[in-house]
């Protein structure tokens, strides 16, 4: 288990076509997210949220939040730069996809 992600495996992981999770301070997400990023969002040292791009390519940012106060919240691991999400993401709206983010690979429910 790696708990600290280093660049060169954040490298790797980019070009096997992995997300590769980054760090982001502050309280509001950004505007702009990359393909195969996951941003972990922090605010005053504690995670509160994970925002992606939808994987499907319907251009939606997907926020996820990870602070236990909410009603629904999503636990994140990183090894070795890599997002690992429980449980699985499924929208109610728009494209309302359903998958899996393990170890940096999006597996579909289908
Ligand atoms: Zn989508």
């Amino acid at each position: 288990m790696q708990l600290v992600s280093r660049p060169w495996e954040s490298l790797v992981a980019w070009f096997r076509g992995d997300l590769v999770c980054v760090d982001a301070h502050g309280d509001e997400p950004p505007g702009k997210i990359a393909r195969r990023r996951l941003i972990r969002m922090i605010d005053e040292g504690e995670p509160w949220a994970a925002v992606m791009m939808c994987p499907c390519g319907c251009g939606e940012v997907i926020e996820l939040s990870l602070s236990p106060d909410s009603k629904t919240y999503w636990t994140l691991g990183i090894e070795a730069g890599r997002p690992t999400l429980h449980p699985s993401v499924w929208r109610n709206t728009g494209c309302r996809s359903h998958f899996w983010v393990r170890r940096g690979r999006v597996h579909w429910v289908l």
